[in-house]
This record gives structure tokens, C-alpha cells and sequence, in this order.
């Protein structure tokens, strides 16, 4: 019997130590920010070619990549694809949603010279939205961080690159329904913009990665 209880007190010494410690290890989870980088296409979907052979959706691949390592010590920062493997838009929200992310910034690129575009969600008319499915109109819940977001990024951008025009704006684009968080999907530069070689690419890409994490940290920093 005491034998009993000097293992019950030992089980309850234990657990005084290791309670608080899990503990502390879960606040630290659950407070750091949740990102969804998203590099649009992949598998059979390889998005726009550039005319050197390019694909949209290596690009995209690679420059999430890279943000991601640039934000890992601070976020809780996630890839919807890490391979280039297909996924369909609802794939993809519903591993944002699944996540829980705070932020969800969906990367593609675009075919015009000197400019960079940030997207929110918006419906092609603005009348519609209660004859609409739950799941369609699910992206205007966060409509306006998603708007605040998108003008911040692009307002970052346009510091840097002043000779480049940097617009923000509404679209009824189909990567960001459903989404259950704030969400951009941006076109950072052209496909004709990007050289050839491997060690040429990473040159190029570095910048916005760097720029990419630094509006994704800004977005954090300002609590809209
Ligand atoms: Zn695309």
C-alpha cells in the first residue's frame, strides 16, 4: 500500500514538471504566425512559357522556396505544393483552411514589361453575393485586410522599384475562393524578365524574395 502511494506521488511530482513545460511549448506553436505560400500550376498545368522555354510554374516554385527560408525562423511558413506536382484551386484553399493560416499569398507571374500586380478577392459584380454559394463568397469575409494587404505590398514594391507600376486591386480570381483567411495572389514580375541559367535565375530572384518577406513582415507588424 505505501508502495502504492509513493508511486502516486511520484506519477504527481512528475506531472507538476512537465505540465508547465508543455504548456509553454504550445504557446509558442500557436502564437507564431501561420503563412501559405502558394506557387501557382504545377504537374501538367505548367502556366505561361516564356519565349526561351521558361516555365511559370518552376518560377513560381523556386521563389516560394526561397521566401519560405527567409521567413522559417520567425513563421510557421508552409508550401501548398513543395514538388511540381498538380493541385487544383480547392486543394489549395482547403490546405490554407485546414492550416489555419493567417496569411495566404498565392505567387504567378504575369506577361507584361514593368509591372507587378497584387490581388485580392473580389466578384466580378458586387450584387450578386447573397445568391452566391457559402464557398464562393467565403474569400469576402477577409475582403478588407485582403485589400489592406494587397496595397501594402504593392506600396513596398514601388518604393524599391520606382520605374516599375505596382497596382493593387480587386479580381474574381479563382485561387483565392474559399479562403478562410486574409489573401493575395501576386504576379511580382514578367516571365520575359527572367534569364537563363540557373545561377542567373537565383540572382534574380533573391531580391523579391527578400522584398516578399519584408511585405509579408510588414503585414504582421502593422495588425490591420
Ligand atoms: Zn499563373
Amino acid at each position: 500500500m505505501t508502495k502504492e502511494i509513493f508511486r502516486l506521488l511520484f506519477i504527481a511530482a512528475l506531472l507538476t514538471i512537465i505540465l508547465p513545460c508543455m504548456a509553454d511549448a504550445l504557446t509558442i506553436k500557436t502564437t507564431q504566425r501561420i503563412v501559405i505560400l502558394d506557387p501557382g500550376h504545377g504537374g501538367k498545368d505548367t502556366g505561361i512559357t516564356s519565349a526561351t522555354g521558361i516555365l511559370e510554374k518552376q518560377i513560381v516554385l523556386k521563389l516560394a522556396q526561397m521566401t519560405a527560408e527567409l521567413l522559417n525562423d520567425r513563421y510557421h511558413t508552409l508550401l501548398s505544393r513543395t514538388t511540381d506536382t498538380s493541385l487544383s484551386a480547392t486543394d489549395r484553399t482547403a490546405f490554407a483552411n485546414r492550416n489555419k493560416a493567417d496569411l495566404f499569398l498565392s505567387l504567378h507571374l504575369h506577361t507584361q514589361k514593368n509591372r507587378s500586380f497584387f490581388f485580392y478577392f473580389g466578384t466580378p459584380d458586387p450584387t450578386p453575393v447573397n445568391n452566391s454559394t457559402e464557398w464562393k463568397t467565403q474569400g469576402l469575409v477577409h475582403q478588407h485586410k485582403s485589400k489592406q494587404a494587397a496595397a501594402l505590398f504593392a506600396k513596398i514594391f514601388q518604393n524599391l522599384y520606382e520605374e516599375t507600376s505596382h497596382q493593387s486591386g480587386p479580381a474574381p480570381v479563382i485561387p483565392l475562393e474559399g479562403l478562410q483567411m486574409p489573401a493575395i495572389l501576386t504576379e511580382p514580375f514578367a516571365i520575359s524578365d527572367i534569364p537563363g541559367t540557373a545561377i542567373e535565375q537565383q540572382n534574380f530572384l533573391t531580391p523579391y524574395a527578400q522584398l516578399l518577406a519584408r511585405c509579408i513582415e510588414t503585414y504582421f507588424e502593422n495588425k490591420f
